[in-house]
């Protein structure tokens, strides 16, 4: 008898970091139909447009499908050798800083966890950043600073269950829409929930506030530092809280206290009687969550922004409780996966320190590797400054197009432009980036990857590789693997995502000894078929809330309160320069639209770029609606036509940032961007640069 053919495979949406389960249905082995899986915890069977329209970008049309050394096919033997002499090379003549990874929260958890293993225990360097840098490193960071390990402390039933839920920095309406749908409902049930929303532009997320704040750009930890004097003089501290479980509390709490209402009304240009209603609901409710995101993070001040805002959930006590945390929501569909495996340049896998003696050695012992890096590698600003003053040499480049993504474009061609090897694993034969590679190696792309990611709210959920690899395309790990051996490093010997994936949980078991809240060691008994057949699982396995009995990853067990200082954005504007460019993105576009410019519906919501822009501005500058504009600075400058709308403040403009040069080269936003950084998290201050505006 014929084996059966399978006719449903469930996955996970390539998209973002809500991580929504998907049920594909097959004919004969081929995807033709999807749909949001009833049974997943982060969508029960909600999709949304985007998530809806995966299938329409799945076809082979732009894929890379066979490897390429300077633009000519090879097989994987030649390049593999090629990138493995490379590497071998490069660190033989100048040492091991100068090579470089630059991988992607599109990446699965596996992909992640191999290259990380390769650049911080075999090459001996963290030069291995990624473009969640971009996206929630800043929360990263104050999440281990206050909490002493970088745990999201919420989930999604926390947003239904709560009070007051105040929403800064995020437009959740088009950037997580599921999420958001889920908050609406959750409204629609209960009118005395309370939703704030706090944000420069008014978006569709505001529509459903009981307060809107249309703050000043960059003024957010003044919002919070208010909020936390405000607790201090209206007994809304939970003193008994603050002594058991946390340190630093006195310093953070006179910080705070010169914020009165008075003076946060005109620091962040809101009124003050809004003000005074959402601090005392906060002083009020048993239960309140902050949720988060880009418009926090992306700031030469972001990680004081996070310190704000855990702040005032430790110091009122509103954390490790259902209904209540700091929520930092990510924004890539792994960002989460990454961080676990210590994705990023100043991490360790398995939620340890690159700085901490005992935690490099333990690493080192679990992997037996030759090396271990012992010190912070280059993030990803200062990665690609690096490679354009001639320090690194060697860069890898995996699932991401920092041309398009990265601020102050002319630095990242420069950059690219003067390494002298370019290795770019991707999907797609053209991008932005690729045009640079001096090898191209074709990855697998999202239906043909399998593995796992990490959502927002801690789930582990599968993607399934439904199709077979295209062509010649590898995956991600596998390419990793087949250079590190060819390098002649063992530990490589990979046959399946599985045993990475169990290799990974073993190493989760070896950081106990730390005292880490990240623990996947029950999972590294998974058989093949339980890998296989594995349901979403939200750690910390064992279904407890983190911090819910009050102690915290740090050493005395107690979280730690920052006095905070609110700063202003560096990129100031000038006479030259008046206006303030904020970025974002469209409800049904992702990232540099790679992928989603393949899908023809999901144009229709967004036809072209445009240039948001008050209408007093508008007026007071001569300027009409849908007339091409120039938006300029010392950078550059892009062109677009103008949309005139009030739902910008006065002084402000917006754009997308998802344009690339496939579909508008005229119209990349993040070239106006000064490659400037929080100096904690490294994160680019992607929400604030002065610009001049001009009819085209
Ligand atoms: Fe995909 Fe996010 Fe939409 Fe869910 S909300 S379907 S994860 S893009």
């Amino acid at each position: 008898m014929a084996d059966k053919v399978p006719l449903l495979a469930q996955s996970t949406c390539a998209y973002c970091g809500v991580g929504c389960g998907v049920d594909i249905q097959l004919e004969n082995g081929q995807a033709k139909a999807i749909k949001g899986s009833e049974d997943h915890p982060a969508n029960f069977g909600r999709l949304c447009v985007k998530g809806s329209h995966l299938l329409d970008t799945i076809d082979l049309s732009g894929r890379l499908l066979t490897p390429q050394i300077d633009n000519t096919p090879c097989d994987w033997p030649t390049a593999v050798d090629h990138v493995a002499d490379k590497l071998a090379r490069t660190i033989e003549q100048y040492g091991p800083e100068s090579v470089a990874f630059y991988v992607s929260g599109q990446l699965l958890t596996e992909d992640y966890y191999v290259a990380n293993k390769l650049m911080k225990g075999y090459l001996g360097s963290a030069n291995i950043d990624t473009n969640s840098r971009l996206c929630m490193s800043s929360a990263v960071a104050s999440y281990t600073m206050a909490l002493g390990e970088d745990v999201v402390p919420c989930d999604y039933q926390d947003l239904e269950q709560t009070d007051l839920l105040i929403m800064v920095g995020s437009n959740a309406a088009w950037t997580h829409p599921v999420l958001y749908q889920r908050i609406e409902r959750a409204k629609q049930l209960n009118p005395d929930f309370k939703i704030v929303v706090i944000d420069p532009r008014r978006t569709f997320t505001s529509d459903i506030a009981d307060h809107f704040l249309q703050i000043k750009p960059g003024s957010d930890a003044a919002f919070f530092n208010g909020l936390l004097c405000y607790l201090a003089n209206n007994d809304g501290l939970d003193q008994q809280f603050l002594l058991r479980h946390t340190d630093d509390a006195e310093a953070a709490i006179t910080a705070a206290s010169e914020w009165t209402i008075d003076k946060v009304a005109s620091y962040c240009q809101v009124p003050a009687d809004s003000l005074t209603d959402i601090y005392k609901t906060f002083c009020q409710v048993d239960k309140a969550v902050t949720f988060y995101s880009m418009g926090i993070n992306q700031s030469s001040s972001g990680v004081e922004k996070c310190l704000a805002i855990i702040n005032c959930h430790l110091a009122s006590g509103k954390i490790g409780k259902p209904g209540s945390g700091p929520f930092s929501i990510t924004g890539q569909p792994n960002a989460m996966g990454g961080r676990e495996v210590g994705g990023m340049a100043n991490q360790l896998t398995a939620h340890l320190s690159l700085t901490d003696s005992a935690h490099t050695a333990a690493v080192q012992s679990f992997w037996q590797s030759p090396t271990i890096a012992s010190k912070p590698g280059a993030k990803a600003v200062d990665l690609f400054q690096k490679m354009a003053n001639g320090e690194i040499k060697f860069v890898w480049i995996m699932a991401t197009n920092p041309m398009v993504s990265l601020p102050n474009r002319a630095l990242v061609e420069q950059a690219l432009s003067r390494c002298e090897t370019v290795v770019v694993s991707d999907c797609n034969e053209h991008t932005d980036t690729m045009d640079f590679a001096t090898v191209k190696l074709p990855a697998t792309s999202w239906l043909e990857k399998d593995g796992t990611v990490t959502n927002a709210q801690r789930t582990i959920s599968r993607q399934r590789g439904v199709h077979s690899p295209a062509g010649a395309a590898k995956h991600d790990w596998q390419i990793v693997s087949d250079v590190a051996q060819k390098m002649g490093f063992s530990g490589f010997d990979y046959q399946s995502p599985h045993q990475v994936f169990v290799e990974y949980a073993q190493l989760t078991g070896v950081a106990q000894q730390f005292n880490r809240v990240l623990d996947l060691s029950p999972l590294a008994s998974l058989s093949t078929s339980q890998y296989q057949t594995m349901k979403p699982v939200q750690w910390p396995l064992n279904g407890q809330r983190p911090f819910a009995n009050g102690k915290f990853s740090t050493s005395n067990g107690k979280a730690k309160l920052f006095a905070i200082t609110p700063k202003a954005p560096v990129q100031q504007t000038t006479q030259a320069l008046p206006f303030v460019l904020n970025s974002g993105r469209v409800r049904d576009q992702w990232h540099t639209m790679t992928r989603t410019g393949k899908a023809d519906k999901l144009g229709l919501h967004q036809t072209q770029p445009e240039v948001m822009m008050h209408p007093f501005d508008a007026e007071q500058k001569g300027l009409s609606q849908g007339e091409l504009v120039r938006v300029s600075n010392d950078l550059g400058h892009v062109i677009a036509p103008l949309n005139v709308s009030n739902t910008v403040r006065v002084g402000e403009l917006f754009m997308a940032i998802h344009w690339n040069q496939q579909f508008a080269s005229h119209a990349n936003v993040s070239q106006l961007y000064q490659d400037v950084v929080d100096p904690i998290s490294g994160q680019p201050e992607s929400k604030h640069a002065p610009v001049a505006i001009s009819a085209h």
